[in-house]
């Protein structure tokens, strides 16, 4: 699992940049972005914490091999 963040959606407000213990967000030009190379998908918090403080809900999860990479990591 990783997490996106839906351009539509975001109003550029950073809480989720703020929120992140990994550094995974980042501010571009145009929008904010997280990079899955440093997502964990927060599985170590039991819930993606920056999903959770989002206030406008533009942030959602999609499937990969993010959760296996972290237990890998961390398990
Ligand atoms: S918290 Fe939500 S609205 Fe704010 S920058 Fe992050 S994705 Fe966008
Ligand atoms: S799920 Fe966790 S590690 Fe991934 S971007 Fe959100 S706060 Fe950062």
């Amino acid at each position: 699992m990783t997490l996106i963040i839906n351009e539509d959606k975001c109003a550029r407000c950073g809480v989720c940049d703020a929120e992140c213990p990994y550094g995974a967000i980042a501010q571009t030009e145009d929008a904010y972005v997280i990079d899955p190379a440093l997502c964990t998908g927060c599985v170590c918090y039991g819930a993606p914490l920056c999903e959770a403080a989002c206030p406008n809900d533009a942030i959602h999860k999609t499937k990969d091999s993010l959760y296996k990479k972290c237990l890998g990591l961390f398990g």
